[in-house]
């Protein structure tokens, strides 16, 4: 049997990095969205123990490195199951961009391979198992939007978004995630978005309160080393976004639109500035 899961691309409304922990995780404050840009999991079950991952992209790697196939062997072997699985990445979301791509691939590879092999485990279950992949991948096994805390393990969710666009904008840049989590200037005065008002905007419904509730506290030390990261958010305002910001530790930029005509003016204006612009929405009913 072969199944496919979709593994949706993610988006921070907001970001707050709080503290270090000894053992050199963050502690995050953030909410998270996932939109209707994804990739697709293909997988299959096998009768040896081995994990084989290929993918159409040319950028990645197929070995331990991909979170796919760290994902594979991690629930193998907490699971005790002696079968393996072909998984196979059809890659559609840019690759060190902020958008989570490797973390939603591997929280499918989780949730295709739970109904594959049986195990019954709950989506709590599967996002524990996950934190030991990326920080990324608890919430990336909902893909819905959540208030997230903690080491990335802590997910609330949150009721669904009131309706708006989204323009995302990545530039030629592929972003270190570990390098600008390294440089966070935790002594110095770091600026905090209200993450309590965006929740309280969300579970209001209330789209203009969701605009200024917006902050990524990484876009400040991301921006230092890609200028362009600026330009292009300049250039979203500019050309009629309601709000934009950086998303994750970047370098995509995404922009908010209520109305779907100046989504497209957005979206057909940035192209001209920025070699990969999509036009989404976020996801109505999370994975369904
Ligand atoms: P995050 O915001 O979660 O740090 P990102 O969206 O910035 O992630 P990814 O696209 O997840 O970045 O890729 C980050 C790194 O992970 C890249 O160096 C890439 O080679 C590696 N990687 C491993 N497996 C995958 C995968 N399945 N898809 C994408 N990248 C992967």
């Amino acid at each position: 049997m072969e199944i496919t899961e979709k593994a949706p691309a993610k988006i921070n409304l907001s970001l707050d990095a709080l503290f270090q922990h000894a053992d050199g995780e963050h502690e995050w404050k953030m909410v998270m969205t996932s939109v209707d840009l994804a990739d697709y999991v293909e997988l299959s079950t096998t009768t040896s123990r081995q994990i084989k991952v290929t993918t159409d992209s040319g950028f990645l790697p197929v070995d331990q490195r991909n979170l796919a196939f760290q994902a594979a062997r991690l629930l193998q072997r907490k699971a005790g199951i002696t079968r393996g699985a072909r998984i196979h990445i059809r890659k559609q979301i840019p690759v060190a961009a902020g958008l989570g791509g490797g973390s939603s691939d591997a929280a499918a590879v989780l949730r295709g391979l739970n109904r594959l092999w049986q195990l019954n485990w709950s989506l709590a279950d599967l996002a524990h198992l996950g934190l030991a992949i990326d920080s990324d991948v608890p919430y990336c096994v909902y893909s819905q939007t959540a208030l997230v805390t903690g080491r990335g393990d802590e997910i609330t969710l949150l009721p669904k978004l009131p309706p708006f666009w989204v323009v995302l904008a990545k530039p030629n840049a592929s972003v270190s995630t570990p390098s600008i989590l390294r440089s966070i200037p935790y002594d110095q005065q770091l600026n905090h978005p209200p993450i309590e008002q965006m929740v309280t905007a969300i579970k209001q419904g209330n789209y203009e309160q969701i605009l200024t509730s917006m902050g990524n506290t990484l876009e400040a030390i991301t921006s230092q080393r890609y200028p362009q990261i600026k330009q292009l958010r300049q250039k979203m305002q500019q050309f009629g976004a309601d709000a934009a910001q950086m998303s994750g530790s970047g370098p995509t930029v995404f922009g908010l639109c209520a109305k779907y005509s100046r989504a497209q003016h957005v979206f057909n204006s940035m192209k001209g500035f920025c070699p990969e612009v999509y036009l989404v929405r976020p996801l109505l009913n999370g994975l369904n």
